[in-house]
């Protein structure tokens, strides 16, 4: 079974569009996997809610997705965040609200477990080090975990007996799943490793591997849209920078 990994998508259809088109030149794909933050930041909420629901994903909650329903306090996120979560809150349809409000945020499916954060925090921990990594093993019971928020693709890798390790995957780079692994697949919307291109992944559960992609979409539209609804021009100038 081979499962798109998605994260991150922060209301960017244009990016969302790319990569789904792009995911499809490898073959099909049985299953959508979303880790979170399906909205906020970007131009098109609803857009991707219908994208998503289209393709019966299998999708968690991030904090941005709590925000925009309500259930996260908006003062919690940076100005720029916030200002976006609140014009997000405006342009919902009840459907998409719905949709977001139906969310858990943490999903264990076959040998996986979705969050956004972590297995222990799944709203707000970003893993990015072997400290925090190890200590939210005892908190899931699947093998893996997929995990987004930092927008950083990357696989940290537990295999009992051997030092941990961290992939920072670029283009087509592929990683064996081995021992315990926490799966980042980047971010559709808004990457943030210095590379502005869409990522994402495909899991593939036969061969217990999962493959990084980098998708060019056309930026300048994003921009576009996000400029027509006055959101912040930090938010829109990050997306050409990838930070
Ligand atoms: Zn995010």
């Amino acid at each position: 079974m081979k499962a798109l990994l998605l994260s991150d998508i922060h209301s960017n259809v244009v990016a969302l569009e790319a990569v789904m088109a792009h995911a499809s030149i490898f073959g099909t794909f049985d299953e959508v996997w979303v880790a979170g933050d399906t909205v906020g930041y970007g131009p098109n909420p609803n857009e991707c809610i219908d994208i998503l629901r289209e393709q019966s994903a299998i999708v968690v909650a991030g904090n941005h997705d709590l925000a925009a329903i309500g259930n996260i306090d908006a003062h919690e996120f940076n100005s720029y965040a916030a200002t976006a979560i609140e014009w997000t809150r405006e342009v919902l349809t009840p459907a998409s609200s719905k949709y977001l409000a139906g969310m858990s945020t943490t999903v264990a499916y076959q040998d996986f477990t979705i969050v956004h954060g972590s297995p222990r925090d799944p709203v707000w921990e970003y893993l990015m080090e072997f400290e925090a990594v190890e200590a939210n093993l005892e908190h899931f019971d699947t093998a893996h975990c997929v995990v987004g928020h930092s927008h950083l693709p990357l696989v940290f890798t537990l295999v009992e007996g051997q030092e941990p390790r961290v992939s920072l995957p670029t283009n087509a780079d592929e990683i064996q799943l081995e021992g315990r692994t926490f799966v980042n697949p980047g971010s559709v919307g808004q990457p943030r490793d210095g590379n502005n291109m869409a990522s994402y992944a495909i899991v593939d559960t036969e061969t217990d591997s999962v493959m990084f992609h980098r998708v060019k979409y056309d930026i300048h539209e994003t921009q576009r849209r996000m400029k027509e609804h006055d959101l912040p021009q930090v938010l829109i100038d990050r997306l050409e920078m990838g930070r």
